[in-house]
């Protein structure tokens, strides 16, 4: 898979994807992640690449030719996504969708105020916001993108089935980790993943996952309509919940039930 990034930092993005595992998955051929300096389209001898915005107001924004030019010719893959917090949320299902991508994607960050809007109009296919505030560069929104979407091509993850798994997977937030030792400072792992019982294991996770996903993001529950009968009886036989909660009370975690990340009008 090919992603282009296109930046007027192209060392500090650089030496990000060159760490951790998609340095390790650009080593190996599987990712081919080209950097881009948008100065190198500047044609002046200062290397500008912004300019006053007409009609006036604060700060600068990145003009349209040295962006054109260097995206021009590096015929970069497509989509070319600009980064910038007017795009649509990006998420676990779009970095799925990326992944899925067989020649790859492109992104264009931005810095100052923006960039100009006929960049967006005229060379972009699509922008993507990595949420709602406002960065003073699209270079970390890119990492995060590429973060998310190479963890999930195939032969990057050491694992594949911890993709299938791990939190939004199957609309759910994951089951809690443990690692050594069974006992720290005298908090046990749960006995349940010492028993060596795989299929009981496999349903106390599927339990946690249910329970915190009930108790922190119940617009997922929602979302997924609901839970089934076989869900419900797994719920109330690990965790004590009866579900609908409304009917018992309060979850055992304390606090209320929170729809702090709920967006009524997410589609
Ligand atoms: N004046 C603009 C913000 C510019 S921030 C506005 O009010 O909408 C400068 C650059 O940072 C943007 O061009 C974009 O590339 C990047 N950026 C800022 N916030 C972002 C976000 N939430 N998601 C993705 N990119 C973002």
């Amino acid at each position: 898979m090919r992603i282009d990034v296109f930046t007027i930092f192209p060392d500090a993005v650089d030496r990000f994807v060159s760490a951790s595992l998609v340095g390790k998955a650009r080593r190996a051929g599987v990712l081919d992640i080209r950097v881009h300096d948008l100065r190198a389209g500047a044609g002046d001898p200062h290397r500008s690449v912004d300019d006053a915005p007409f009609g006036g107001g604060a700060g600068m924004v990145l003009a349209a030719d040295p962006i054109f030019r260097v995206v021009e010719a590096a015929r970069p893959p497509r989509p070319l996504l600009l980064l910038g917090p007017a795009g649509r949320r990006f998420d676990q299902d779009s970095a799925r969708d990326l992944a899925r991508a067989k020649v790859g994607f492109s992104l264009l960050c931005g810095r100052y105020e923006g960039v100009d809007q006929r960049v967006a109009d005229h060379l972009c296919d699509g922008e993507l916001s990595i949420g709602d505030y406002v960065l003073a560069g699209g270079e970390t929104a890119a990492l995060v993108v590429i973060e998310a979407v190479v963890r999930l091509v195939p032969g990057v993850m050491g694992n594949e089935a911890s993709a299938a798994e791990e939190s939004f997977a199957a609309g759910l937030l994951e089951y809690p980790q443990y690692t050594r030792p069974a006992s720290y400072r005298g908090w046990e792992v749960p006995e349940v993943l010492r028993s060596g019982d795989h299929g009981r294991v496999a349903r106390w996770r599927l339990a946690e996952a249910l329970r915190r996903t009930l108790e922190r993001r119940p617009d997922l529950i929602r979302a997924r309509g609901g839970l089934d009968p076989q869900e419900q009886a797994l719920l109330e036989e690990f965790s004590g919940i009866a579900y609908p909660q409304e009917s018992r009370g309060p979850l055992p975690s304390g606090g209320p039930v929170t729809d702090a990340h709920e967006e009524p009008d997410a589609s």
